[in-house]
């Protein structure tokens, strides 16, 4: 339904705060949150605000939550969707989808629309469809640069869109007025995965064992979605187990398991 694919009515509360490391990335994303908040200041001097950001990096780094966090800093609607969502649609209904949000985001303006895997729908056009086939893909696609370009870039939206594959996304999504800023989310090193398990160890009751710089070093390639499930699997470990506190063998534990099932991801991919 319409209200799970565009959650623009809910007030967002993620800030930069709930956001750790990605310093570089915060710091070019400040400018839309500026843009957002204060565009008389940019377009009094006749420049153009952009359109478009593009967040490019591996699943589960963040990028959802940084745009969300854009949303939050700037106290605007967010409204999201998926592009996988579209993929297995009937003939018409993606592009109508494309459509509805706009208007939706239009009359709710100041706003950010985010779409996620923009590759799904983005994918560069006329490749491996069947000739004569009716390619909805591509229609949703053409709704969307159809949208992009009709509406002011003063009318006060923003769509940021992730991707982990940006060299399959179409040419005409990366045109200038379109998709012109790209902004390069990276896996965390030590210092980054330190930070982030210090965001998702708040919550937890901890025991006296618990060291975040311990923590970090013995999950090398975890980003931080992985992260955030493993406090969440050792709180789960350790409730089951009775304990008054998460203690660092229920984290060997969680981080096991996480390392488990991703090995598990990557045998099915390879
Ligand atoms: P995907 O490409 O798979 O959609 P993503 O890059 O959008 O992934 P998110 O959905 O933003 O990743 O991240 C998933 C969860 O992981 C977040 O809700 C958060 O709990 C945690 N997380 C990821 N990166 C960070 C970070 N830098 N700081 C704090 N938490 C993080």
């Amino acid at each position: 339904s319409r209200a799970t694919l565009f959650d623009g009515e809910a007030k967002v509360k993620i800030t930069f705060n709930d956001v750790a490391g990605l310093d570089e990335a915060k710091e070019e994303i400040q400018e839309i949150v500026e843009f957002l908040k204060f565009p008389k200041k940019f377009t009094d001097l006749g420049g153009k605000i952009p359109k478009g950001a593009l967040l490019v990096g591996p699943p589960g780094t963040g990028k959802t939550l940084l745009a969300k966090a854009v949303a939050g800093e700037a106290g605007v609607p967010f409204f999201s969707l998926s592009g996988s969502d579209f993929v297995e649609m009937f003939v018409g209904v993606g592009a109508a989808r494309v459509r509805d949000l706009f208007k939706q985001a239009k009359e709710k303006a100041p706003c950010i629309i985010f779409i996620d895997e923009i590759d799904a729908v983005g994918r560069s056009r006329g490749r491996g469809a069947m000739p004569g086939s009716n390619d909805e893909r591509e229609n949703t696609l053409n709704s969307l640069l159809v949208e992009m370009d009709g509406f002011a870039t003063d009318s006060g939206i923003i769509i940021m869109a992730a991707t982990n594959r940006p060299d399959v996304l179409d040419s005409a999504l990366l045109r200038p007025g379109r998709f012109d800023r790209q902004i390069s989310i990276d896996k965390p090193d030590i210092i980054g995965r330190e930070a982030i398990f210090k965001v998702h160890l708040k919550p937890l009751k901890l025991a006296a064992d618990i060291d975040p710089k311990e923590l970090s070093a013995q999950t090398p390639g975890f980003a931080g979605a992985e992260i955030a499930n493993v406090c969440n699997e050792a709180a789960l470990i350790a409730a089951r187990r009775s304990k008054t506190a998460v203690d660092m063998k229920d984290f060997q534990e969680a981080m096991d398991r996480v390392i488990g099932g991703l090995e598990k991801k990557n045998k099915l991919i390879s």
